[in-house]
């Protein structure tokens, strides 16, 4: 399975770089890759751009005719680009390998007009993770008010042709993206001011509408790729190989598309992949790519091969791909390799998600679309600053059957019966059954908008049962009896006092442990400086009034059963304490904390 070194071949072999296109929804991904391939549409590809299975083969010839006005074709070695068809997290997070990224490079594309946004922040957070190359385009400068439009001109043959308040605006907007870029701990420049390429990552203005800037960006992708990872590049013999998507053609059953990163796949070839339920040990049936002819693709007809090399996007047929599972390695069994290791290495990707489960068996459902997206969505989970725990996941849309794996929480803790669902459907019988049976479901397209829905509902829960146990909570509290302020003595007592130690608020128990713990009633209400108020702080001078318990209960009185030397203070009990700890545990300082221990010793709770 090792990469043999001695298998690598001269620097000329380098293979395509596999670029994705990353960014917000709306930036212009798609159109960004509507554009690089627009060119040809008419000459019905005759400058040599492929459709293959999931992706776009741009040659390097094709490119170099396109930024020729660059006057850089000299530097091209790679034979061309390989750009994923699939825009979003969801490509990019299913290119990978034992933790490694298989998207050699990619395109961050930023809308001009609105700078980072959501999903910018998520794509950039993704691509840092995996130490993933990229460039910025930053789209839409057709926008700007007043734009000459210069079709497919290179950026700063464009950028001489606008006039000083284009330009203005231009560099007004570039500095604020700038700054929110540095917000996020990165270094950004114009790519042709940028003096430390590498450390400080390159920005393309672009126009996926009339194509400005698009030579730059072609030309920067190939560039970049070649010069930072020339040995990453080089072609190895050893099968590179990760499932993007399965999808049920007719004719053909189930079939996985791959992109085939290095090596070659053969007719004939055993592989393994990894299945929901285990290891699928298959041998490939036919290895098919689009037909080249326009109008044959739309029927569906594909060309077979006896072979294909890397890099490129391919279909495989084979039995028994039912339930393999997108964003997973693929591994060729070779006459001397031991499938049984080779099983356990096609697992590996599951088995660290797997390893992330809550070793308390108590946590929320999480669900994604592909192991690739799993995986990016649990290690979001896992973060120190997130730290929410998962008890069991799943692949692809949510079905009843993933509400009933869920709804085990229900018993255990309330608010774990959740099910995150990342960038996939909810059948509508399992939404049913989750309003049934109280299973909530938070869908959302941005990982951190699930813990926000998540944090939100957690918080609301908490909110609640504050209110359900307001009543029986109490806090802990010493009060002393201010001289010339017993206002009225009973019926009900009216009396000025300082709260020298703790929190006082309205209801709260107020008991006299130095006269044989006798209870002289609740704080009815309360008025510090005339205003009504529900609680006091350690220091405040407040207007208390205390009403008896209970009817029956003997009115104390002021003067016969204590007298102004007499600390005051909350009657705290067993359980009050345990409802602080349990809901109101993050409202009590440390030295409030200590009070409640001190209280405790005095009303002798053990
Ligand atoms: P995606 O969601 O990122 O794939 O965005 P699309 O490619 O679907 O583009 C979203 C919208 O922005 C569409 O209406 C596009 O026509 C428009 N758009 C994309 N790129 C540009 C651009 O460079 N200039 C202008 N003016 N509009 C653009």
């Amino acid at each position: 399975l090792k990469a043999d070194a001695s298998k690598k071949s001269s620097g000329s072999d380098l293979r395509s770089p596999i670029c994705c296109i990353l960014g917000h929804v709306d930036t212009g991904k798609t159109k960004l890759l509507d554009c690089i391939r627009r060119t040809n549409v008419q000459e019905g590809e005759a400058g040599g751009i492929t459709q293959q299975i999931g992706a776009t083969y741009f040659p390097t010839e094709n490119i170099r005719e396109r930024t020729r006005e660059l006057k850089a074709d000299a530097t091209l070695k790679v034979p061309g680009l390989l750009v994923i068809d699939t825009p979003g997290h969801e490509s990019f997070t299913n290119l990978r390998s034992r933790g490694s990224s298989l998207c050699d490079i990619a395109v961050l594309v930023v809308d001009i007009m609105h700078g980072l946004e959501p999903q910018t922040i998520e794509s950039l957070n993704l691509l840092k993770g995996r130490n993933t190359e990229f460039i910025v385009a930053l789209n839409k400068v057709d926008r700007l008010y007043g734009w000459k439009s210069c079709p497919n001109a290179p950026i700063i043959k464009a950028m001489k042709q606008q006039t000083n308040d284009v330009k203005n605006e231009f560099n007004m907007r570039l500095t604020q993206i700038i700054t929110e870029f540095k917000e996020q701990g990165l270094n950004t420049a114009l790519y042709y001011k940028n003096k430390e390429m590498g450390e400080t990552f390159n920005i393309v203005p672009t126009s996926a509408i009339s194509g400005e800037g698009i030579p730059d960006l072609l030309l920067l992708l190939v560039q970049w790729a070649q010069k930072t990872m020339e040995d990453k590049l080089t072609y190895v013999d050893e099968v590179q190989c990760t499932v993007l998507e399965v999808k049920v053609i007719e004719g053909l059953g189930t079939t996985i598309d791959v992109v085939l990163v290095n090596g070659l796949l053969h007719e004939g070839d055993q592989i393994v992949v990894c299945g929901m339920q285990g290891p699928i040990m298959t041998t490939i049936r036919a290895l098919l790519t689009p037909h080249p002819m326009k109008e044959l693709r739309v029927k569906g007809t594909y060309v077979h091969h006896k072979e294909l090399k890397a890099a490129q996007g391919v279909k495989i047929s084979a039995q028994g791909l039912e339930h393999a599972i997108a964003g997973t390695a693929l591994y060729v069994v070779g006459p001397n390799d031991d499938a049984e290791h080779i099983k356990a290495a096609v697992m590996q990707d599951m088995n660290r998600v797997m390893s992330r489960i809550d070793k308390s068996g108590e946590g929320v459902y999480v669900q994604a679309s592909t192991l690739g997206s799993l995986e990016a969505l649990t290690e979001f989970l896992k973060s120190p600053a997130v730290n929410i725990p998962f008890s069991d996941f799943n692949i692809g849309p949510v079905h009843k059957k993933d509400v009933v794996k869920a709804s085990v929480m229900l018993d255990k803790k309330k608010e774990y019966a959740t099910i995150l669902a990342f960038d996939v459907k909810i059948m509508p019988d399992a939404r049913e059954l989750a309003n049934e049976s109280g299973v909530r479901i938070f869908e959302a397209d941005i990982i951190y908008h699930l813990f926000d829905q998540f944090k939100a509902y957690i918080d609301n829960l908490r909110e609640e049962k504050k209110k359900e146990s307001a009543e029986e909570a109490v806090f802990p509290c010493v009060l002393k009896i201010m001289p010339n302020c017993v206002f009225n003595k009973k019926d009900p007592i009216i009396l000025g006092v300082d709260v020298a130690e703790g929190i006082l608020k309205v209801g709260t128990p107020i008991c006299i442990p130095s006269r044989d713990y006798i209870d002289i009633g609740r704080i009815a209400s309360m008025e510090v400086n005339h205003k009504q108020v529900d609680t006091a702080k350690k220091g405040e001078k407040v207007a208390i009034k205390i009403v008896s318990n209970s009817s029956e209960e003997q009115q104390k009185m002021y003067g016969r059963h204590f007298e102004i030397d007499d600390e005051l203070v909350s009657h705290i009990t067993r359980r009050s304490i345990d409802i602080l700890k349990a809901d109101y545990r993050d409202d009590l300082s440390t030295e409030e904390w200590r009070l409640v221990v001190k209280l405790k010793q005095i009303f002798k709770i053990l």
